[in-house]
């Protein structure tokens, strides 16, 4: 997605080799209208996978999960990092570590959200090393549902999350997918800087 490509060319900020921000459009701000054309571009990729639901995390999955989910007609469900009071009811539960806050943390779905007949897209903001991923998948097979595929924003795919996913036989589809952060630079896997400038 090329719209996406610049706007991380032109916005996102390094702060490491394997750390990218993007708090302008994604991960704090959020472009409105660059979430709509990424929840059309995900609805159009899984199109034909009679998708019934959207499943992401919260908080930076909730903003192209609901456009995703909008274009498909579907609900959305956001897994819950902590998991509240009000949240009574049977839970399906994960552990996963995460790559920014370096920590273990349950993840949390209501049981009642997701069937056995689901059709399940999960959609994140990254794909790093794939554990909040599988961790979304490992709740999708607890409640004896399908997972269809996974739709990401940005996959870097230096890490190995992509490998593990695609190695388990799961569709992944990336709108932008990074090769390297390194040397304070962004190299996109399929095309040259250059030409988004
Ligand atoms: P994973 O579980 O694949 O290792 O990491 C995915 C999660 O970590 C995403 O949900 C995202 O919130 C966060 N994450 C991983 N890498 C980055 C990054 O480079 N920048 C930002 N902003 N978040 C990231």
């Amino acid at each position: 997605m090329e719209a996406l490509q610049r706007k991380i060319v032109n916005e996102g900020i390094i702060l490491s080799d394997t750390v990218l921000k993007v708090d302008s459009f994604l991960n704090h701000q959020i472009d409105p209208l660059l979430m709509m054309e990424i929840g059309k571009e995900f609805a159009e990729r899984f199109k034909n996978e009679a998708v019934t639901k959207v499943l992401t995390i919260e908080s930076s999955g909730i903003a192209p999960g609901v456009m995703a989910a909008m274009m498909l007609h579907v609900p959305l469900v956001f897994a819950r990092k902590r998991i509240s009071l009000t949240m009574s009811e049977d839970l399906l539960t994960s552990q996963v570590y995460s790559f920014t806050k370096q920590e273990t943390n349950a993840i949390a779905v209501a049981n009642k959200f997701l069937a056995a007949n689901d059709r399940v897209l999960i959609i994140d903001d990254f794909l790093a090393n794939g554990q909040a991923a599988l961790g979304l998948a490992d709740i999708v097979k607890q409640a004896n549902a399908e997972v269809v595929g996974f739709g990401i924003v940005i996959e870097k795919s230096f890490q190995n999350g992509g490998m593990l996913l695609r190695e388990k036989g799961y569709r992944v589809e990336s709108l932008a997918e990074i090769e390297s952060l390194q040397n304070g630079q962004v190299q996109f896997l399929n095309r040259q800087v250059e030409e988004l400038l």
